[in-house]
């Protein structure tokens, strides 16, 4: 991952270019995060601020041109937790807007699903998400487990219930939003 949103517009997108470029020659996939939303400490900042950190008409226009593969839009999805469900706010008409105009060229991904429920996730896949990048979602169990458990149970069975914890909500996730058996 390269982040290269310090540079300038210009240089951003001549950067970016020319790495989907080395990227392509060697059979590597390139995916763009135009707007990325940093979570913050105090959750999610609020709704006018996010609005102006969105992406853009424009940046998609921009960011496709570059070449990349997979569009990550910023559409009120944010990085980290939102501290609750009534915290979590979409853009779903820019979701679907962002989507048609790209989707001849890209594949469109959602990143930022801290809390989100399986109906969030039906909207968001109603709208051409084709591609979900979970963390949280599928690691809270396993994360509380081993935070309790670390130093009192023997390792081997701290890893096998662990990652047992994890797969228990991979499958549960896949089932909600219908990729089981398509792999
Ligand atoms: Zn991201």
């Amino acid at each position: 991952m390269v982040d290269m949103s310090h540079y300038e517009k210009e240089e951003n997108l001549a950067r970016t270019e020319e790495l989907v470029g080395v990227c392509r020659a060697r059979g590597i996939a390139t995916e763009a995060e135009p707007g990325r939303i940093e979570g913050g400490e105090d959750g999610v900042k609020d709704t006018a601020e996010l609005q102006g950190m969105m992406t853009t008409p424009e940046e998609v226009d921009e960011f496709v041109g570059t070449g990349i593969d997979f569009l990550a839009p910023a559409f009120g999805n944010v990085h980290g937790d939102y501290h609750g469900v009534e915290n979590i706010h979409l853009d779903y008409d820019r979701l679907a807007s962002i989507h048609e105009k790209s989707k001849s060229k890209v594949q469109t991904v959602l990143h930022g699903t801290n809390e989100f429920t399986p109906e969030i996730m039906a909207k968001c896949i109603e709208r051409g998400v084709t591609r979900i990048n979970v963390n949280k979602l599928v690691l809270h169990k396993y994360n509380k487990y081993v935070a309790e458990n670390t130093g009192k149970v023997p390792l081997t069975e701290l890893m096998e219930k662990g990652t047992g914890l994890i797969q228990e909500l991979v499958e549960e996730w896949m089932d909600s939003i219908g990729s089981s058996g398509k792999a």
